[in-house]
């Protein structure tokens, strides 16, 4: 089957879980977005795109962007970046704090908000504005310059930041956050509120699909080895507390956000992202892990 036919076939198949599920509302200004969005982008390292439903649709890419805040502090830190954050999945909710006590304040991995915060502190300490950076790159790598952090989501979750300041102002005390604990968590906000679509969020993920470097970008912006340890803590930390699941259904490298996007790996071929906003009860979207799970029985294609 062709990808348009697929594409096709994918949105008609998971319109029955769109809108299933729960929009996140804990950050309010999140609660406000329609559930019945879906778009799916497909992005092929040939330069191939195909795209249905809402796809060109911008949405906060919430979680999502701890992959992008990741693979900048890799770029400018290299390996050091693994002396305070582990590899390991957390078993835990995602903004937990239990374990952080048992672990000094070191998170388990890059990819819960513990973990995150500590990635975004060591871009702090290397950086003037790691926004603007990561900005940058993304416009580069999707070739859209109206890539943006919305000011909204953010001053929204920097409304209620107790969560999050909480695991910031521990991870302090332990000696493992260097920066203001307000400055980590206004960059932070940031990250998280940058609106995308799923076609700008495919093309980003272009670069983990090219082991590092992407065909849309001049200049190898990983190693290959970084490139895979990104892919691996994708796959087995992505998706919150059901990244065996995740693995189990699909078999990609995935992460996925609050805001019901999704961006799942396919190595050599091509980088996929999905949006629909209601989540299952892991925090997923429901229709995206639908329609990733679709995808790869469909094709055959997953890393396994
Ligand atoms: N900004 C959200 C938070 O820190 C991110 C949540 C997510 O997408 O997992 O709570």
């Amino acid at each position: 089957m062709e990808y348009p036919e697929l594409l096709e076939e994918i949105f008609h198949a998971v319109q029955p879980y769109v809108g299933k599920g729960k929009v996140a509302d804990y950050i309010p200004a999140l609660a406000q977005i329609p559930a019945d969005k879906f778009g799916m982008s497909l992005c092929l390292m040939d330069g191939r795109e195909y795209v249905i439903g809402d796809a060109d649709e911008p949405f906060s890419i919430q979680s999502v962007s701890k992959v992008f805040s990741l693979v900048l502090a890799l770029n400018r830190l290299g390996s050091q970046v693994w002396e305070r954050v582990g590899k390991e999945p957390s078993g835990n909710a995602f903004n937990s704090l239990v374990q952080l006590e048992y672990e000094n304040g070191i998170p388990r991995n890059p990819f819960i908000n513990a973990g995150a915060l500590v990635v975004t502190d060591w871009l702090l300490g290397c950086s003037v504005d790691p926004t603007i950076e990561l900005l940058a790159w993304l416009r580069e790598a999707t070739s859209n310059p109206g890539i943006h952090v919305d000011l909204e989501v953010a001053d929204s979750e920097w409304e209620h930041r107790d969560r999050n300041a909480a695991l910031t102002h521990f991870m302090k005390s332990c000696g493992n956050i260097h920066s203001s604990v307000d400055r980590v968590l206004r960059t932070y906000f940031e990250h998280c509120s940058i609106a995308m679509s799923c076609r700008d969020l495919a093309r980003a993920g272009l670069l983990l699909a090219g082991h590092g470097k992407s065909p849309r970008c001049s200049d190898r912006f990983l190693t290959r080895s970084q490139a895979k340890e990104v892919n691996a803590l994708m796959l087995t930390c992505g998706t919150y507390d059901a990244a065996g699941d995740f693995a189990f259904r699909v078999g990609l490298p995935g992460k996925s956000g609050v805001g019901g996007g999704i961006l799942a790996i396919i190595p050599n071929l091509m980088s996929i992202a999905v949006w629909s906003p209601a989540l299952d009860a892991k925090g997923n979207s429901m229709a995206g892990v639908e329609a990733l799970e679709r995808f790869t029985t469909l094709t055959g294609i997953s890393v396994f």
